[in-house]
């Protein structure tokens, strides 16, 4: 592909090293674009028709064909370049890329080579607290090929033409990543980022969302390896075990005084191995030219603004006006805006309840925790907005302590009631803020326990404690804390 120079590594002197070699890892994503037609002829995208039923005439590259572009792919690549803050490039070309294959009738992939129509622009997600950014190098519009089917119980190949002219847009990033984990971690944010302006359905299964993940070792601060790329990775899961494994393979190989070669490898999850497919080729292989059939693509400002102003708000945005608006840390925010889903579901409590923090610290705490367990969506909440932030009202105004409102979650959780009220009520969770009964609660204890109030009076705080607890599970842990705390203190004053 174009950047033939050498890229310029970030310095990252954190980087996690395995058996003292760094990890450097680059992606190429094939992102299918979610147009109803294809990338320069008017055959629908549809998956899973019967082979060759959507594959006309400009597919198939029959004599005198020509291609015209599809309006809505290049939007959709604009809209990419403007959720990751890139440029867009006014003029940008259509290059052929030639190759022989069975399932390229042409003999040549439409794509673009030196001038691609998105350039630059960050990639930026969350690692735990830690925040972490992707350079991404450009992103250019391609078509798909075809597909050869083998058919072992004729013991034939066919061909199917009906992927070929699907629109793609290439993700390519700077080799920013430093383990399989921020890789992964790179993968779901882009993921998340071209489903959301729903530019792709991102079904990683039928290969809307596919990664090459470029992996080289390397002793810190050393030249930088030889890579080797491992094609068409379309699940976490493999992405994450085949670098594993390709990264423990090039040290291996290195230890044992073996050159790396550069190659294209592919990912067998049966056996966990990556295994070479073939040695890599060069651009100059593939002898890129622009193509006579396409004129340059030409985009005006206008036609970018129109596309911003058609787009829904982006998660980064979104996630700064949450921290601005509902005073979120830059972490909730983010977590916050993980899916358009959870941050409607939040912005429902919120808005139902009035208490922004403590609707955030259930949602990404307690709920987040319950969804992951049982591997749920947000949309397959079993606890609706208008009940979580019930939920949150009765903790705000210190009807029930947080230990009761986990109880009345399990029970909401489990579907008995969909009545906070009720659920405290019939389990009797009602923290006790009627200081007349707290008061007779705390003189009891206060009178059982006449040690430690002597204690305490000769300045040992720590008899305190021992008290609150006594008193504290004398209420069956329904009374305030806080409001024991300051009793107490006010009684032994
Ligand atoms: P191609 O694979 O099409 O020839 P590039 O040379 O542009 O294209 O590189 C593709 C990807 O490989 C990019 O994501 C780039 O960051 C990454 N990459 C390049 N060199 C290395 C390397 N030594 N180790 C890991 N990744 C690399
Ligand atoms: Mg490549």
């Amino acid at each position: 592909m174009a950047t033939m120079q050498e890229p310029i590594l970030l310095d990252r002197p954190d980087a996690p090293l395995v058996g003292g070699y760094e990890v450097i890892i680059g992606f190429e994503t094939h992102s299918q674009l979610s147009t109803q037609s294809k990338i320069f002829s008017r055959a629908s995208t549809a998956f899973g028709a019967e082979p060759n039923t959507q594959a006309c005439a400009v597919d198939l590259a029959l004599p005198g064909t020509l291609p015209v572009m599809n309006r809505g792919a290049v939007e959709r690549a604009i809209a990419f370049g403007l959720a990751v803050g890139s440029h867009i490039a006014e003029k940008s070309i259509f290059a052929r890329k030639n190759y022989f294959y069975p399932d390229l009738p042409k003999g040549y992939q439409i794509s673009q080579f030196e001038i691609p129509v998105v350039q630059g622009g960050n990639v930026e997600f969350f690692m735990g607290e830690r925040k972490m950014s992707v350079r991404l190098v450009r992103a250019h519009l391609e078509e798909d090929a075809g597909k050869s089917l083998h058919e072992d119980f004729i013991g034939q190949s066919g061909i199917d033409l009906n992927r070929a002219g699907t629109p793609l847009l290439e993700i390519v990033t700077e080799p920013d990543m430093r383990s399989s984990l921020e890789a992964v971690a790179y993968a779901k944010e882009l993921h998340k980022i071209v489903t959301w302006i729903g530019i792709c359905d991102g079904n990683m299964q039928e290969g809307s969302f596919r990664c090459d993940a470029n992996v080289s070792v390397r002793r810190p601060g050393g030249k930088l390896g030889t890579r080797r790329e491992i094609k068409n990775l379309n699940s976490f899961k493999f992405m994450q075990q085949a670098i594993d494994y390709e990264v423990r393979w090039q040290i291996e190989q290195i230890e044992d005084g073996h050159k790396i070669q550069q190659a294209t490898v592919l990912f067998n999850p049966d056996t966990g191995e990556t295994r070479a497919m073939r040695t890599k080729e060069d651009a100059a292989d593939y002898r890129y030219f622009p193509d006579p059939d396409l004129p340059p693509l030409c985009i005006a400002r206008e036609w970018v603004e129109k596309v911003r102003g058609e787009m829904a708000e982006l998660p980064r945005a979104m996630a700064a006006r949450f921290e601005k608006d509902y005073a979120l840390s830059e972490y909730d925010a983010t977590q916050l805006t993980q899916s358009l889903a959870l941050s409607a579901y939040f912005e429902a409590v919120s808005k139902a309840c009035g208490q922004p923090k403590l609707a955030s610290n259930w949602i990404t705490g307690e709920l987040a925790r319950r969804l992951n367990a049982q591997d749920l969506s947000i949309e397959q909440s079993p606890i609706q907005p208008q009940t979580l932030a019930a939920l949150v009202s009765r903790i705000s105004d210190a009807t029930i302590s947080n230990n009761a409102a986990r109880q009345v979650m399990d029970a909401l959780w489990e579907g008995s009631s969909n009545s906070v009220e009720a659920i405290i009520e019939a389990k009797g969770l009602k923290q006790m803020n009627d200081s007349g009964a707290l008061e007779k609660i705390v003189d009891t204890v206060m009178a059982a326990n006449a040690k430690n109030v002597a204690e305490f009076r000769a300045g040992n705080e720590k008899a305190l404690n021992a008290l609150v607890g006594q008193i504290m599970k004398a209420s069956r842990g329904l009374a305030n804390p806080q409001q024991v705390n300051d009793l107490l203190r006010a009684k032994l004053a």
